[in-house]
C-alpha cells in the first residue's frame, strides 16, 4: 500500500470546492483547503452588483454530481449561484477541510514537497498543490485624471458598496462588457439618472430569460425530468457549434450569430441616432459575446443615457467628457474589467531548481493545456492560462480539467512516481501550436481589443472546439509528461 500524500487546494471558489471534493474521495490523500477570504464562492462571493447573472444556462452551471432543480430562471442569478456553491460545500464536507482568512503568498518546491507560506505567518507543506485561485479577480482600475477629487461614491463593480441606497442617485457606469450591461439592465429607469459610459459598443445576443414556473421547478425535482430539460445532446451540440463559429468567422454558424446580433440592434433600438451610437465596429464574437434579454430596452428607458463621448476627467461632482459636458453624478461605478493575466499571482511560486513562475510568465502567462508547468511537479492550475474561457460553463470546464489532473496524479498516488508535470518541450510545442491556432480565431481576426488578448496580442484562450477540449482532457499525452 502506498503512503498517504498531503494535498493543498488554494481557493474555495467553484474550482477549489470541486478539487476538495474529488481529493477527499481519493484514497491515501489528506486534503486541506486554504481560502484567503471568509467565505467560499470565489467570483460569486466577490461580485454582488445589481443584475449579477451568469449567462450559462442555470441547470448546466452545476457540478455533474450535484445538479440543482431549484434555479429560479433559465440564466442563474448571482446570489442563487453563491447559495448553490455554499450548499455543495456543506453537503460534500468541504467546510471542515477549509481554513478561511489564509492567503498563500509563497509556494516553493523543495525536497519533494511544496513548502507554503501564508500572509498570516502560517506554514504548511504538501506533495500536491492545486491552484484554484480564479481568473478574473484583480480589478482593472482605469487611470482617470481627478478620480480622487470625486465627492460621491466611486467603486469597482466587483466591490459594490451596498451601504448606499440607489433610488435617488445619479449613477454612471463606465464599461460595456457583460458587467456594465447587466448593471445597466438592472438599474436603468429605476434611479434618479443612469448614464452608461460606453467606449466601445458591443454586440448583444438576445436571450430569453423567463423565470421557471413553480410547476416547472416542482417537475425538475424528478432527476429524469431535469435531465430531459437539460437536453445534454442539444446543449453539447450548441456549445460545439458556438466554438466552431469562434474558430472561423466566415463559417455559417458565425454568420448566423452575427446576423442574430445585428437583427437585435436593428429591431430593438428605435431612435436612429442611438442605434448608430450602439453599433459595434468589430465582428460579433470578437469580444466575449454578451447575452442579454433587455439591454437595448434598458438603455431606452426614461432618465437613462448612453454616453459615447470620451471621459476627459473626473471632477468633484461628476465626469467631464471630451465634448465639454459636465455629467453631474452621485455614484461612479467602474465596470472596467479585471487584470486577466494574474491567475495564481501575486503569490510567488517557485518550482524545481529555483525556477520561478514570474520568470516563466515574464512575457505572458502560459501553461501546458492550461494546467501544468515544466519543473512545477504535482502543481496543477484549474482554469489556468489559455483555457477555454468563453460563454460556457466554467464548472464543466473545471470538471473536465480535473479528469486530466486525476490521471496525472495516479502514478504519484499509487507510488510508481513521486513527481509529475509536463516536459519543457511539451509545453513549448503545445504553446506554439496553440498560438498558431489562436491567430485564426475571431478574437484575433475580428478587429477588436479585449481581455482575451495577452500582452503579445495573441488570444489567451483555447483555440479549438469544446469537443477537442473534452478529448484532450480525457486522454493525456504521456510523451509530454515528465514522471520521476
Ligand atoms: P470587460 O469585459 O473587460 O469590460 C470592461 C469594459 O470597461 C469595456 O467596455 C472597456 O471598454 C471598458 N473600459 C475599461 N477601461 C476603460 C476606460 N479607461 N474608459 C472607458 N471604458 C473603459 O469586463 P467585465 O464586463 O467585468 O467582464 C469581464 C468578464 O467577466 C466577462 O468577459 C466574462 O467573462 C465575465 N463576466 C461574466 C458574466 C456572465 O454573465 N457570465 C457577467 C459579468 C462578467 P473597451 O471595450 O473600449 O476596452
Amino acid at each position: 500500500m502506498s503512503e498517504t500524500k498531503r494535498a493543498v487546494v488554494l481557493g474555495a471558489g467553484m474550482a477549489g470546492i470541486l478539487a476538495a471534493i474529488k481529493l477527499r474521495e481519493t484514497p491515501n490523500v489528506d486534503v486541506v483547503v486554504y481560502e484567503k477570504s471568509d467565505r467560499v464562492g470565489g467570483t460569486w462571493r466577490e461580485n454582488t452588483y445589481p443584475g449579477l447573472t451568469c449567462d450559462t444556462p442555470s441547470h448546466h452551471y452545476t457540478y455533474s454530481f450535484a445538479r440543482n432543480p431549484n434555479w429560479s430562471s433559465y440564466l442563474p442569478p448571482g446570489p442563487e449561484i453563491q447559495s448553490y456553491f455554499e450548499g455543495v460545500a456543506e453537503r460534500f464536507g468541504v467546510y471542515p477541510l477549509t481554513h478561511f482568512g489564509e492567503e498563500c503568498i509563497k509556494a516553493e518546491f523543495l525536497n519533494g514537497k511544496w513548502e507554503l507560506e501564508f500572509a498570516s505567518g502560517h506554514k504548511d507543506s504538501a506533495e500536491i498543490l492545486i491552484a484554484a485561485t480564479g481568473v478574473l479577480h484583480h480589478p482593472s482600475m482605469p487611470n482617470i485624471e481627478g478620480a480622487s477629487d470625486f465627492k460621491g461614491a466611486l467603486f469597482h463593480s466587483s466591490r459594490w458598496d451596498h451601504s448606499i441606497p440607489l433610488e435617488d442617485k445619479r449613477i454612471a457606469v463606465i464599461g460595456s462588457g457583460s458587467t456594465g450591461v447587466q448593471i445597466c439592465s438592472a438599474l436603468a429607469g429605476k434611479v434618479a439618472q443612469f448614464e452608461h459610459f460606453v467606449r466601445t459598443p458591443q454586440w448583444i445576443m438576445p436571450v430569453d430569460n423567463t423565470p421557471f414556473t413553480a410547476e416547472q421547478i416542482a417537475s425538475f425535482q424528478d432527476p429524469d425530468v431535469l435531465a430531459e430539460a437539460m437536453d445534454f445532446e442539444g446543449y453539447a451540440a450548441a456549445v460545439n457549434a458556438y466554438t466552431e463559429a469562434l474558430l472561423d468567422d466566415q463559417s455559417e454558424m458565425a454568420q448566423q450569430m452575427a446576423g442574430a446580433c445585428l437583427m437585435n440592434l436593428e429591431q430593438s433600438v428605435q431612435d436612429p441616432e442611438l442605434k448608430e451610437a450602439l453599433r459595434p465596429d468589430h465582428k460579433a464574437m470578437c469580444k466575449r459575446l454578451i447575452f442579454s434579454p433587455d439591454y437595448y430596452q434598458a438603455i431606452q428607458r426614461p432618465k437613462t443615457r448612453l454616453v459615447r463621448s470620451g471621459i476627459k476627467r473626473i471632477v468633484e461632482n461628476g465626469i467631464e467628457t471630451e465634448d465639454g459636458e459636465l455629467h453631474e453624478l452621485d455614484i461612479i461605478v467602474y465596470a472596467t474589467g479585471f487584470q486577466a493575466d494574474r491567475f495564481v499571482r501575486p503569490m510567488d511560486v517557485i518550482g524545481r531548481n529555483g525556477v520561478s513562475l514570474n520568470t516563466l510568465w515574464a512575457d505572458y502567462p502560459k501553461a501546458y493545456l492550461a494546467l501544468s508547468l515544466p519543473d512545477f511537479p504535482n502543481f496543477f492550475m484549474l482554469n489556468g492560462p489559455n483555457g477555454p474561457v468563453g460563454n460556457f460553463s466554467l464548472v464543466e470546464i473545471a470538471e473536465n480539467q480535473w479528469g486530466w489532473v486525476e490521471q496525472l496524479l495516479e502514478p504519484v498516488l499509487s507510488g510508481t512516481a513521486s513527481e509529475v508535470c509536463c516536459t519543457a518541450e511539451g509545453m513549448i510545442t503545445y504553446e506554439a501550436r496553440r498560438e498558431e491556432a489562436a491567430r485564426k480565431t475571431v478574437w484575433y481576426t475580428g478587429g477588436c481589443n479585449s481581455w482575451y488578448l495577452n500582452a503579445a496580442g495573441i488570444p489567451a484562450s483555447w483555440p479549438w472546439t469544446f469537443k477537442d477540449f473534452e478529448v484532450a482532457m480525457a486522454n493525456p499525452v504521456w510523451a509530454d509528461i515528465d514522471l520521476r
